[in-house]
């Protein structure tokens, strides 16, 4: 050190340069330290089998302690970050989870909710056996049963119900999915319809606008080598992919990026922001399209791009017939198409600073290639018409040439790698009209957030329905309609819950059944995160340290806590019992093919995964003298490619054509199959021609290249879909005036946004982890100081009622410039709530209630506040908070979007001083209305018999998760009358 010291940078740096290359040049990862002299960051893998460390709690002795260091995957968001788990070599217990380096995503890093993994695993709350429900449904009287009773029971009701023609009354809706396809393709080994989701409460909205340009329903980024980063909502501290993007984009902002953050609220992001906008909510596709026309007006898009790319002669010659069909045509018409779309008319519309936004518009064409945007929730998620948000943003990417490019904008399925299953299960033959509706022939995703009203309504019933990972009385908005659904067994005959915590819906199910929480079950994953494809696995992380120790683990529930389970062996051996003599068909995709006769198990399913469908892991596994699954037990994530570039201008090679048909706005349809490509993940199907021959590519100056699985293979500047379906008018990117837009709002309302996310919670899960909890919950109610004035509330702390179109809720103030005057905002993720007398769920987050029908509807009144008590974990009684919010969403309508089918979540509220009596935390909702806003909102809605070109239900090439066959799509002789 001391010639280092003396020597200054220079002589630190070289050391550091030269530790790298003799790593290096041992074909080691290097880690750089925080240190500039290189101290380890992390553990350098080769010493993961015995990693010391010094006792902290032992100081100043120097106590070592010994540790096997597993990998997992993190399973507090959808980000996938790599975890390694600190496996104590004396006790085989974990003692704590930090960031895997071999992560490709994450490369080490963690946001809180990843380390605090182990509150969930060590929660004295958590649900550690199966249990059967003993009273009345919803009384709260339980008794402790085993897995064999559980499982032989819901094995006869599904082996019923599918022997009797009722695949229709099966349904396992997903809250957070955590995998790839595992759950979808059991359910298609039943052929059941039944997967539900809830993505039309989350994303389906952002992912409708991308979907539309590009066949493919996310954006991914390349943040880290971007000029401008432009954000919609908080995706630095908060947003979709948080962690891995949050690092990128700080990598980006150290080389001189630009962010602009669009966030109505003063989110933690915009603080880092270099442009902060809080626009009037709604009027971000107003802003982009400002932007958009300005690049236009000013000529400083990439013409060559728009030129080859888009989609503008199918566009002039379905709207603009007897015009030339010339690149120049299209120009003149896309100068008039935005002209409107000045800065001063975003101005009117947004409330913002017409010089501001010029000066975002001027600072976004300098961008020119390396313009990377997102936009995910928030207004996408707010909003009537809110996909037009994400659509009107990626105008601007499209303008740009932004895509697929160095520091740009890629379609995500580039980014992303989904490796095949040892077993694909065909197509069912059946359609659920409960999740996918004839009213929304167009919806992204399933319409569950409306599963009450169509029970309701007679259209069907549920013989056995699972939730998973899910909490749809918390979660969705009108959660007591679903209460309401959940508590008739004439509806519902069979609820089970398959769940780690006790839940709000748990509390109704019949059966409640223990699953594990990440580092307890098994999955794979690939996210887009950067211009790169990784695979990484989650896995009981007991297990494989079992197994590295050379011992046998043939059932996971032998290392997890309790008899908790995952889900894979669940549905493995659900699926035996439910056809043991596999009559049905069903046993043969979940027999094992190394041992035909015997049952699947989770090493040869995953085994086979990795040996047979990562590129490049075999060989990589090899060198090291290990199996793929091994290696993947060993290091959890795997990097299969890196700079896939512009996919779309790829060429088809010739093998790949023939009986080649070309369309006359330049699609190429060939007979040949497609060379399996592994470095592209297959991302939807665009339609064959009428000869049934496939779309293989797309003619750009005679050239056939592969470009986008859009139904013309270009980017869709113009969607044929939307104007065949029903909306021509809104085929172009546009506008749509959303439902809470000023001018729709009665004299006194306020729009409140509903939809943020704080940085260190995560919807229904993270209220058992305990760390989380010190840190943040509650959700007060932001207003700014103009509107307390005017609602009259004097300071922070007061409790105001929240009225809604069907009820109220009562909160603290929370008065503050970070949002802007006539908006409120409260955070979701809090109000957690237990009913009296039952398991306590999550001590330190929810507050007993009273839940109460008369005359006027429903009241929900909190009983005792969360506060200190007695567990296994000595922490509970440390507890000094009270106060964990107020649970909003109960006093939510439902507003399905007519095209999209997002929930909008946004309301029109008034807000004002708590009355006498009001406490903090009260509900109060008539379901009646509640009723009625869903009739109001569905009569916008344009039903698949009326609208559909075809006589079928839903355009063919749109994703689903799990797709039904062709034939299940046409429809049926009648259609549902909206009214
Ligand atoms: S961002 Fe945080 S919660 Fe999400 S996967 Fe990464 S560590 Fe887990």
């Amino acid at each position: 050190m001391g010639s280092a010291e003396d020597g200054g940078l220079d002589e630190l740096a070289r050391r550091v340069s030269a530790a790298r290359a003799a790593t290096e040049a041992r074909g080691e990862t290097f880690y750089q330290g925080a240190s500039r002299v290189h101290l380890a960051a992390f553990p350098p893998r080769e010493r993961w089998d015995d990693w010391v460390e010094l006792s902290s709690r032992a100081w100043p002795a120097r106590e070592e302690r010994h540790y096997m260091l597993v990998p997992t995957t993190c399973f507090n968001c959808e980000s996938a970050c790599g975890l390694l788990a600190y496996v104590d070599r004396d006790t085989r217990q974990v003692r704590k989870f930090e960031g895997n380096p071999e992560h490709p995503g994450s490369r080490g890093r963690n946001c809180a909710k990843g380390p605090a993994t182990l509150n969930q695993v060590t929660d004295p709350d958590r649900v550690l056996y199966p249990m059967k429900r003993a009273g009345r449904r919803g009384e709260g009287r339980w008794a402790r049963i085993s897995w064999d009773e559980a499982l032989d029971a819901l094995a006869a009701r599904i082996r019923a119900a599918l022997t009797e023609g009722r695949q229709n009354e099966i349904m396992v809706h997903i809250g957070r999915p955590g995998e790839d396809g595992f759950t979808e393709r059991v359910l298609a080994s039943w052929g059941v319809d039944g997967h539900n989701s809830h993505t039309n409460v989350c994303s389906s909205g952002g992912r409708t606008g991308f979907q539309f340009w590009m066949g493919i329903d996310r954006p991914s980024p390349d943040h880290a080598r971007a000029k401008v980063i432009y954000l919609i909502s908080a995706h630095l501290e908060a947003g979709h992919y948080f962690n891995p993007h949050a690092q990128r984009i700080t990598q980006a902002r150290q080389n001189g990026a630009k962010v602009i953050v669009v966030d109505t609220r003063l989110s933690n992001t915009a603080t880092h922001a270099d442009y902060w906008l809080s626009p009037q909510p709604g009027s971000e596709a107003a802003i982009n399209l400002a932007i958009a026309n300005h690049l236009i007006q000013a000529k400083a898009y990439d013409r060559e791009f728009v030129r080859r790319w888009w989609n503008w002669a199918e566009y002039l010659t379905a709207c603009h017939p007897g015009t030339p069909v010339t690149f120049e045509e299209f120009e003149d018409i896309l100068a008039g198409l935005y002209a409107d779309y000045t800065f001063e008319s975003a101005a009117a519309e947004s409330g913002l600073d017409a010089a501001v936004i010029a000066e975002v518009a001027a600072v976004v064409a300098g961008a020119g290639h390396r313009f990377a945007c997102h936009s995910w929730r928030s207004a996408a998620a707010g909003n009537l018409g809110g996909w037009q948000v994400s659509r009107t943003l990626f105008l601007i990417a499209a303008l740009l040439g932004a895509v697929a490019t160095e520091g740009g904008t890629f379609p995500n399925a580039w980014n992303k790698f989904v490796p095949r299953p040892i077993h694909t299960p065909p197509h069912p033959g059946v359609w659920q009209e409960l999740s996918w509706p004839p009213e929304y022939p167009l919806a992204q995703n399933e319409m569950s957030f409306l599963l009450p009203h169509f029970l309701a309504e007679g259209r069907g019933r549920l013989d056995t329905y699972f939730i998973r990972v899910y909490n749809p009385v918390w979660t969705n908005p009108d959660g007591l309609s679903w209460m309401e659904a959940l508590c008739d067994e004439d509806k519902v005959g069979c609820f089970v819950a398959l769940t780690p915590t006790w839940s709000e819906s748990a509390w109704f199910a019949d059966y409640v059944l223990p699953m594990g929480h990440g580092p307890e079950r098994h999955d794979t994953h690939s996210y887009e995160q950067y211009d790169g494809q990784w695979v990484a696995f989650r896995q009981p992380v007991l297990r494989a340290a079992r197994a590295r120790l050379g011992e046998h683990v043939a059932d996971t529930r032998e290392v997890n806590p309790g008899e908790v389970w995952e889900e894979n062996e669940f549905w493995i051996e659900l699926s035996w019992r439910i056809d043991p003599d596999g009559s049905l068909g069903i046993r043969r995709y979940h027999e094992s093919r190394e041992r035909p006769g015997d049952k699947l198990t989770v090493d040869e399913y995953y085994g086979w995964m990795f040996s047979h469908s990562v590129p490049g892991l075999p060989q990589r596994a090899a060198a090291e003298g290990l199996s793929p699954l091994a290696w993947m037990r060993r290091y959890g994530a795997f990097e299969i490619s890196r700079g896939q570039g512009a996919v779309h201008e790829q060429e088809v090679p010739e093998t790949e054509l023939a009986d080649v048909s070309v369309s006359p706005i330049g699609r190429v349809y060939s007979a040949a199959p497609p060379a399996p490509d592994p470095n592209i993940t297959p991302a939807g199907a665009p339609p064959p021609d009428q000869a049934g021959r496939r779309a293989a590519g797309v003619m750009v100056d005679g050239v056939v290249r592969r470009g986008f699985p859009t139904p013309s293979g270009r980017l869709e500047f113009w969607s044929s879909t939307l104007a065949a379906w029903g909306w021509p008018e809104h085929a172009l990117p546009g506008y749509i005036r959303s439902h809470v837009h000023p001018s729709r709002l009665a004299e006194g309302q306020v729009v409140l946004l509903s939809t943020f996310r704080l940085p260190t919670q995560i919807h229904t899960r993270s209220a058992n982890a305990k760390w989380l909890d010190e840190l943040a919950h509650t959700n007060p109610v932001w207003i700014h100081p103009a509107d307390a004035a005017r609602f009259g509330i004097g300071r922070t702390g007061e409790l105001v009622r929240v009225e809604t179109e069907i009820g109220h809720f009562v909160a603290k103030a929370w008065i503050t410039e970070g949002i802007r005057p006539g908006v409120v905002a409260c955070s979701h993720h809090m109000g957690r709530w237990r009913l009296d007398g039952g398991p306590r769920g999550a001590g330190g987050m929810m507050a007993t209630v009273g839940l109460s029908r008369g005359d006027e509807g429903w009241q929900m009144q909190r009983r005792a506040p969360a506060g200190p008590y007695e567990s296994a974990d000595p922490d509970s009684q440390r507890i000094w908070w009270t106060d964990t919010g107020v649970h909003q969403n109960l006093t939510f309508g439902v507003h399905p979007d007519p095209i999209s089918g997002m929930h909008c979540w946004h309301q029109a509220v008034r807000v004002r001083p708590a009355a006498p009596g009001d406490r903090h935390g009260d509900i109060a909702v008539d379901t009646r209305k509640a009723r009625q806003v869903y009739r109001d909102w569905l009569a916008l809605a344009r039903p698949a018999g009326q609208v559909s070109p075809d006589r079928t239900r839903r355009p063919h090439w749109l994703m689903r998760p799990l797709k039904p066959a062709a034939a299940a799509f046409a429809l049926p002789g009648a259609d549902r009358d909206p009214a």
